[in-house]
């Protein structure tokens, strides 16, 4: 086989970062910061962002490519409507 070694060493990197070596964190749903406070008190606790302040009980588990993404859409969204 003349398969590039190279190449099939960059290739299993990036399944592997696909696969179990991502790891996976709890981020605001609306600007993908992970700077969020558990708020207990009511009845169920509600997530309170200390970046843009939302607060809810739905966040979102993701990866820090998708906290990057959600991230520079709220920036953006952020500069548009100032
Ligand atoms: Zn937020």
């Amino acid at each position: 086989m003349d398969a590039d070694l190279e190449d099939m060493d960059e290739i299993e990197k990036l399944v592997a970062e696909d696969d179990d070596s991502e790891e996976m964190m709890q981020v605001c749903p609306v600007c993908g910061s992970p700077d969020l406070y558990y708020e207990t008190g009511g009845v169920e606790g509600l997530y309170h962002c200390k970046y843009c302040d939302y607060i809810g009980s739905f966040i979102i588990d993701a990866n820090e490519e998708m906290a990057r993404m959600i991230r520079k859409e709220y920036d953006s969204e952020a500069r548009n409507t100032a």
